[in-house]
């Protein structure tokens, strides 16, 4: 075929309707549609002259080889560009794959109110418009024990909101420790910068006291911002006032007190090995006038920003006309009502799978990692091992970024695949599989992994490190 002139090759290209015939073309079309197909091959077919006439790639042209081609076309051009993962990274709440995974029950929510009609802004009693905050605030104000509640979009949002709403053109006093960024370019001088209010710093980077608010008080202070440093933490020679401590003089100047949570922790992890992530109820009962945090994170739910605290300071920032613009739909409320139902009755740990992983003993990984490396210890191919090894997963997502939970880890060895292929590969497949390498091994942490996809997850990891791997039309294949 190669040494053959190029006018030869082009000749031998079948014509559109030539290829239209052949069974599996003619499925496509049936799935697709005629033009789009049509579209699809005239496209294959320029690709494979201009192969031919710069000599630089050997085109197949039988009618065999321009059907693969287009099915390996197809699957790159139709695969959504949003799909599911396998987690087996450790990372609990890993914002580039999306943070929480939801309940069964939120789940369940969600696929009973997104087909249909729902009464989000429908009060049934009256038969009349109402607005789509008051469904779930009752149960807001039970499961935190606040006086109010809204709902907005992402936490980022929520902190905008507060300062835009209680702190235009007035100052707005933070620890110069506080004044972290996120991640994802949420800097909190900048927000602040942004909804126009003023950022009085006090203190230093390592130590601020109680004295240094104290002192920045004045007759334009809008409110006393405390800030989650998320996930930066200093040690040594450092120095910040106790919550009461603020509490207790926001009280006495009649200022609020608002504070940036982050991560909306709502049980107390300390019997999991977490001590340093506060909870929202205790911040708001210790006198915190206002909170926000994260639906997604340490909650366990969609993603929303939820601002909680004295109603005095709600209900302006509901009639901020603002609000409108960072309103959530009715699946995150029905998923957040969901999620929030299962603290309501203490199955937490049960039930929302990011407690549960947080929950998981050592022993429980351990006898994890055992099945399934059992399970797939008679089926590697020669030159492969897994052995088991100690190592740590993390909450991530900015939440307790002190504290690893141990772990024991599936670790995939290959004399023909090296590791950094091994996670390439995994990558590679459908549904991608994200593990970590550390220290020249590729580690798998079933503690992200759902019970569900342990199953996939064994087959993928044998598909890597077989001699026949093949990898599957993608971006960067075909
Ligand atoms: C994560 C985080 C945010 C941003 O929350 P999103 O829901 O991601 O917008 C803001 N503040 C703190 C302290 C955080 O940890």
């Amino acid at each position: 075929m190669k040494n053959e002139p190029p006018q030869e090759l082009l000749r031998r290209i079948p014509a559109v309707d030539q290829l239209l015939l052949r069974p599996a073309i003619a499925s496509w079309v049936e799935s697709t549609g005629h033009e789009f197909i049509v579209a699809e091959i005239q496209r294959l077919l320029a690709e494979v002259r201009a192969a031919i006439l710069s000599e630089d790639a050997d085109a197949g042209t039988t009618p065999e080889q321009l059907e693969a081609a287009l099915g390996a076309r197809l699957g790159r051009r139709l695969r959504p560009g949003l799909g599911p993962v396998i987690n087996a990274s450790g990372v609990i709440l890993h914002t580039n794959l999306g943070r929480a995974p939801l309940s069964d029950g939120a789940r369940e929510t969600l696929s009973a109110h997104s087909a249909g009609y729902t009464n989000l802004e429908y009060d049934l009693s009256e038969g009349k418009r109402s607005q789509r905050d008051k469904l779930i605030q009752p149960l807001l104000r039970e499961v935190l024990g606040c006086e109010d509640a809204a709902v907005v979009n992402n936490n980022a949002a929520a902190v905008y909101l507060i300062l835009d709403t209680l702190a235009r053109g007035r100052e707005v006093i933070v620890s110069r420790g506080e004044l972290v960024e996120i991640g994802g370019s949420f800097r909190i001088p900048e927000i602040m910068a942004r909804s126009g209010a003023l950022l009085r710093e006090v203190g230093t980077t390592n130590k601020t006291r109680i004295g240094d608010y104290e002192s920045a008080l004045n007759e334009n202070t809008a409110l006393l911002l405390k800030v989650h440093p998320s996930n930066y933490r200093m040690h040594g020679f450092t120095e910040k006032p106790a919550l009461e401590a603020l509490v207790d003089l926001a009280r006495r100047r009649r200022v609020p007190l608002v504070e940036d949570i982050g991560s909306g922790c709502l049980v107390d992890l300390r019997p999991y090995g977490i001590a340093d992530e506060p909870t929202v109820q205790a911040s708001l009962s210790s006198g915190v006038d206002l909170i926000s945090f994260s639906g997604d994170k340490l909650l366990g739910g969609p993603q929303a920003g939820i601002i909680a605290g004295a109603r005095s300071l709600v209900e302006p920032i509901r009639k901020n006309p603002l609000m409108r613009t960072y309103r959530v739909d009715k699946l995150v409320y029905g998923a957040l009502e969901a999620t929030l139902g299962s603290y309501r009755f203490g199955r937490a740990a049960a039930e929302i799978p990011v407690v549960r992983m947080i929950a998981m003993t050592v022993e429980e990984t351990r006898r994890r990692a055992r099945r399934f490396a059992r399970r797939l210890r008679p089926r590697l191919p020669g030159g492969a091992a897994v052995h088991l090894v100690e190592g740590e997963s993390v909450v991530g997502g900015g939440s307790c970024p002190e504290s690893a939970l141990p772990s024991i880890l599936v670790s995939l060895e290959s004399e023909a695949v090296r590791p950094g292929l091994i996670e390439s590969r995994l990558r590679s497949l459908d549904p991608p599989v994200i593990i970590r390498i550390e220290g020249d091994r590729a580690l798998v942490d079933l503690r992200t992994v759902l019970p569900v996809q342990e199953k996939v997850l064994a087959e993928s990891l044998l598909e890597v490190v077989s001699p026949g791997f093949e990898p599957a039309p993608g971006p960067q294949g075909g």
